[in-house]
């Protein structure tokens, strides 16, 4: 269950979460013009640390300048500000951090394109207790009707509001059929992403995800989940990856800041391998574990720690 913190960031100042009020005429509301970032802080020895904050806020701030949102918060201050939330919250375990920066005022007769500059900004944030799930349960996909979208329709190396219609599209398609999340292909055909997850499959012990410079979203996991491979000796290959190939890889699995790394048992009806967590699936996902909880002594400067009041 996620529990909302008492405390929000709203346009500069700490307040009760329930007081902001948006209004009606707020731009990202009527066109998705606003980008978000979800960031997860996990329990270590050293208490509650942020995953890859600068990343993030990096990847929000590369994402605002492409929306032309203002934003006077520099990545060390947004960085601050979420250690002061997280403190004045009161987390002590496993916390989720959803910061957004959004286009404000509608002005009259604006079409959404039109004068992104004139339209005026806000950034807020949010933050929720996100318990992590013990075990490795693996989820069942379907190949999704619906496409990402090319990256000469959206910049699908942002975290757009709007972009997230496709996501809630396929991931919504996914769960008619009773299934847990949809693969997406791109406009090629090949694949590109989950619904909010990065691709891997597995092929003779050898790690294949599609290239950055596909359609899909550069996920702080997947860039972690290719350096923890490389790190403990697994060949990884970014190349383009074909929906028929999953069919036939040993192991596929996601990865993503909610969910981690998270085995695929199978796609479009068919047992993936056999049909249960794989071996490298398994090991990914206890490396993974070792690094955002503080247990990886090579990787402690991704760790931003949060010491309690
Ligand atoms: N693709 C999409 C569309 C996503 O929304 C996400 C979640 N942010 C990802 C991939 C995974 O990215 P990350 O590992 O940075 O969470």
């Amino acid at each position: 269950p996620l529990g909302l913190g008492a405390w929000a960031y709203d346009r500069g100042r700490l307040v009760p979460a329930a007081e902001p009020a948006l209004p009606l005429s707020t731009q990202c509301l009527h066109y998705g013009t606003g980008t978000f970032e979800g960031i997860r802080a996990y329990r270590s020895n050293d208490g509650l640390c942020l995953f890859r904050a600068r990343d993030h806020y990096e990847r929000l701030l590369r994402a605002c300048r492409i929306l032309r949102i203002t934003v006077a918060e520099t990545v060390e201050d947004l960085i601050g500000i979420t250690v002061d939330l997280v403190r004045r919250n009161g987390h002590d375990s496993d916390t989720y951090v959803r910061p957004l920066a959004y286009k404000l005022s509608l002005l009259p007769g604006l079409a959404p394109g039109v004068s992104l500059a004139g339209v005026s900004d806000a950034l807020s944030m949010v933050t929720y207790t996100f318990p992590c799930e013990p075990g490795l349960k693996g989820v069942r996909c379907t190949i999704s009707s619906w496409r990402r979208p090319q990256r000469d329709a959206l910049p699908v190396q942002a975290k757009v509001v709007g972009g997230y219609v496709t996501s809630a599209l396929a991931a919504d398609e996914a769960r008619a059929l009773g299934l847990d999340d949809a693969i997406l292909l791109d406009s090629t055909g090949n694949v590109a992403e989950a619904s909010t997850s990065n691709v891997f499959a597995v092929f003779a012990g050898r790690v294949v995800t599609p290239p950055v410079t596909g359609d899909l979203l550069p996920g702080i996991t997947r860039d972690t989940v290719i350096t923890l491979c490389r790190e403990s000796g697994l060949d990884v290959v970014e190349r383009p990856l074909g929906p028929g190939e999953l069919l036939g890889a040993d192991e596929v699995f996601l990865s993503s800041t909610g969910k981690g790394v998270d085995p695929v048992l199978a796609v479009s009806g068919r047992d993936i391998g056999s049909g249960a967590v794989g071996p490298v699936a398994a090991q990914v996902a206890g490396l993974y574990e070792a690094v955002t909880h503080g247990a990886d002594s090579k990787h402690l400067d991704w760790l931003t720690c949060v010491a309690p009041d």
